[in-house]
């Protein structure tokens, strides 16, 4: 039997999740009635937008059977192939109250199937898009694959609709200058996704009494090392900590000389200085806006020692190129992942294989301990040296020591330092790191929603290609765009400066380290030396993408971005 839905055109308007919502609202007003009366509260910290019951005796006179067969039929009839699933759920979590979304919850599910625990309702999507009945448009029934064909197919992921441009005159002021912000809330950059399961593990460790390094740290090591395929992986209490230890376990120290980028966060030239090394920068590819391994060569002298290349923005950069240069000239190599956690290289994990890579676990990071970082690699001497460097240069450390009734007299081999995780953040990376593949899926839809939008947009160039990476995948930390500075009547500042007054919370990623003053006077680098670089740090604009942002987020940043630029064309 054919059902029809009824679908008018302000339900597709905005976003596929307004279409969905408004679905099912009319299947279920009694749903409706609810959401619409305030009786769920919204968490807008957790991970997906859930929202949680208020009142939990009327949630009990839901009929959850029909409301999960309804949901099944609008994701039947409106999930978008595979990419679009998970954010799917996260939307359908906000109607229900409460579906958990964990990829390993879903892995042995068919599509739409649905299953209950408790008052919890489990969804799995995927490729079933044929399966749907029908579907009124405008007034014309559309039956599932023509609805496709129509609304969602030139999408690059059908789960966004931006918002239509007529929206936006000709001369809408900017607020800046006195005008509506185009947000109402700030969106900002780097929000981390914590939710009530992170609570939940810090309170349990807490609990445990043991909230140094132990257990959790140890299982957090053994699990981030299985993610991404090395032999080992020890963590530390920062990123810079982990580059910082690293450097000196390569045997980088007094006289030597390290070749990295001059586009990257300063603590990667900043470790190469506490060795007593020498940093010395190569100007970077103006495509991938990594470092450019042909020119690397040019640098490389008899002192230097290593090679440390950042993933700029979670782009790999050419490992294969960098370690080819590394073994002709016998140089170690040390990578900067502080961007790239969830990213990869020709199939393997970023951090997985035969190298040292460090990674950063800051709050505005892919993934977050509060604080803290990781060193991934496969040489177990280089494993027993970061060990004695990370704890003063002792051998046992404080669990090690716990663990036994004996007295132990410990001692100094060597001058280390004192860099290591506790459990308690632990803890949260372990609930983390579960959930990133979510967060990558979530960032690459923002990323494939802005470059759907910013493709025909005059003055802005985006700097993220997935056709273009085979079987290598950008980690998306930064969706990085490119101003055209000669058709804009400012500089860059003042388009970024304008955008957080709209309300959005874009960064600049990087101030070039060659213009720091510290770096500039000691080695007198001139911006002529870095033209790429220098060209990248004046017109390079970071939009918000992070997990928890919702369509209609990603949409207003499209606004706000389309409003200033306008104002500011010549
Ligand atoms: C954030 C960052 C670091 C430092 O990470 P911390 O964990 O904050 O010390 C190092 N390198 C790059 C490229 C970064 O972005």
């Amino acid at each position: 039997m054919q059902r029809t839905l009824p679908i008018t055109p302000e339900d597709t308007g905005y976003t596929l999740h307004n279409a969905a919502t408004s679905l099912i609202a009319k299947m279920m007003p009694d749903l409706w009635e609810m959401i619409e009366h305030d009786a769920f509260d919204p968490k807008p910290q957790d991970n997906f937008g859930s929202y949680f019951p208020r009142d939990s005796q009327r949630i009990n006179q839901i009929n959850w059977q029909y409301a999960a067969t309804s949901i099944r039929n609008v994701i039947r009839a409106l999930a978008p192939p595979m990419a679009g699933a998970y954010s799917y759920l996260d939307e359908t979590r906000c109607i229900l109250g409460k579906v958990i979304c964990r990829p390993s919850d879903l892995r042995n599910k068919v599509p739409g199937e649905i299953s209950f625990q408790d008052n919890e309702v489990l969804i799995a999507t995927g490729q079933d898009f044929l399966a749907v009945e029908s579907i009124i448009v405008d007034g014309i029934a559309l039956d599932g694959p023509a609805f496709y064909e129509k609304y969602l197919r030139n999408m690059d992921r059908p789960m966004f609709r931006s918002l239509p441009d007529e929206r936006l005159s000709d001369t809408e002021t900017i607020a800046m200058e006195g005008g509506q912000p185009a947000c109402q809330k700030y969106i900002f950059f780097g929000l981390p996704s914590l939710g009530e399961e992170e609570e939940q593990a810090v309170i349990e460790t807490m609990r445990s009494q043991w909230i140094g390094m132990g257990n959790k740290t140890l299982e957090f090591e053994s699990r981030f090392a299985e993610y991404v395929g090395s032999r080992w992986a020890l963590s530390t209490s920062s990123c810079t900590a982990a580059l910082h230890l690293a450097l000196l376990a390569l045997g980088v120290g007094p006289g030597d000389e390290v070749i990295t980028t001059p586009l990257t966060f300063v603590a990667t030239a900043n470790a190469i200085e506490y060795t007593g090394a020498r940093p010395v920068f190569v100007d970077i590819d103006p495509e991938t806006l990594n470092i450019d391994p042909n020119r690397i060569e040019a640098a490389i002298t008899p002192r230097t020692k290593a090679i440390l290349p950042v993933h700029y923005g979670g782009l790999p950069v050419d490992m294969a190129a960098i370690e080819a240069l590394a073994a002709k000239h016998r140089l170690r190599v040390l990578y900067d992942a502080a961007h790239a956690v969830g990213g990869a290289y020709q199939g393997v994990n970023i951090g997985g294989g035969n190298h040292i890579t460090s990674f950063s676990f800051y709050p505005n990071k892919n993934m977050t301990t509060c604080e803290g970082g990781m060193i991934t690699g496969n040489d177990e001497a280089i494993l027993s040296e970061l060990k004695l460097l990370r704890q003063h240069g002792l051998r046992d450390n404080a669990w090690q020591r716990y663990q036994t009734k004996r007295i132990i007299l410990y001692e100094t081999t060597k001058l280390g330092y004192k860099y290591n995780l506790t459990d308690l953040q632990s803890a949260i990376g372990l609930v983390q790191l579960g959930k990133l593949e979510c967060f990558q899926k979530r960032r690459e839809q923002i990323a494939l929603y802005y470059n759907s939008q910013i493709r025909d947009m005059q003055c802005v160039q985006g700097c993220y290609h997935p056709e273009l990476y085979g079987h290598s995948r950008h980690a998306l930390h930064l969706y990085v765009v490119l101003l055209d500075m000669q058709h804009l009547c400012t500089d860059r500042n003042q388009i970024a400066a304008a955008l957080r007054e709209e309300n959005i919370g874009v960064g600049i990623h990087y101030l070039p380290i060659h213009r720091h003053k510290y770096y500039r006077e000691k080695y007198a680098l001139s911006p002529d030396d870095y033209p790429v670089a220098d060209r990248v740090g004046d017109s390079c604009i970071t939009l918000p993408t992070n997990p928890t942002m919702s369509h209609v987020d990603a949409a207003m940043v499209i606004k706000a971005l389309r409003k200033v630029l306008k104002w500011y064309s010549r």
